[in-house]
């Protein structure tokens, strides 16, 4: 297809090229309509049938979040993965726990660690927290501008679509 001088969207689940007005991407086959009822509840639960398949990344704020829920964990407690665990990213939301223990030592044993092989040992921690710093700050910025993933699947059953559907 031709998409020259053409407004396009970008496919959640393939990241192929659509035409802004086309309800389906032509490469995966993925209604896009069917995205505004997909939950991010769901798509915890299909994580833990291993139903990987089934869940998409996007970017905007599934029904059943709120942004400005999200904007405020990941300001306040965001830097122990508030936003991930949030977002059911369990295993980011670990690592940013991992990263807080981490900056805990650093500057509690500070005065011990940096006696340690000659400063090297300091270095290297200070460095990792730096970059766990940073994923942070990146973080509030894609929070902010819509730019943050998060995992969204189609309820299972129906009648749980339909549900969703009246309650909005
Ligand atoms: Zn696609």
């Amino acid at each position: 297809m031709d998409f020259k001088g053409r407004q396009t969207q970008k496919c959640p689940r393939c990241g192929g090229k659509a035409l802004i007005n086309q309800t389906k991407c032509p490469d995966c086959g993925l209604v896009f309509s069917k995205l505004e009822y997909a939950t991010n509840k769901a798509a915890a639960e299909r994580y833990k049938n291993g139903e990987r398949n089934a869940v998409v990344f996007v970017r905007k704020t599934p029904i059943d979040l709120k942004k400005w829920k999200l904007i405020l964990y990941g300001t306040l407690f965001g830097l122990f993965g508030a936003q991930y665990f949030y977002t059911r990213r369990w295993w980011w939301g670990i690592l940013y726990l991992l990263g807080f223990i981490l900056l805990s030592v650093c500057v509690i044993f500070n005065g011990y660690l940096v006696g340690v092989a000659g400063g090297a040992l300091i270095d290297v921690m200070a460095f990792f927290v730096g970059i766990y710093g940073i994923c942070w700050i990146f973080d509030i910025v894609r929070i902010c501008f819509g730019r943050f993933k998060i995992p969204v699947s189609l309820p299972k059953q129906e009648a749980e679509v339909v549900n969703i559907k009246e309650k909005k």
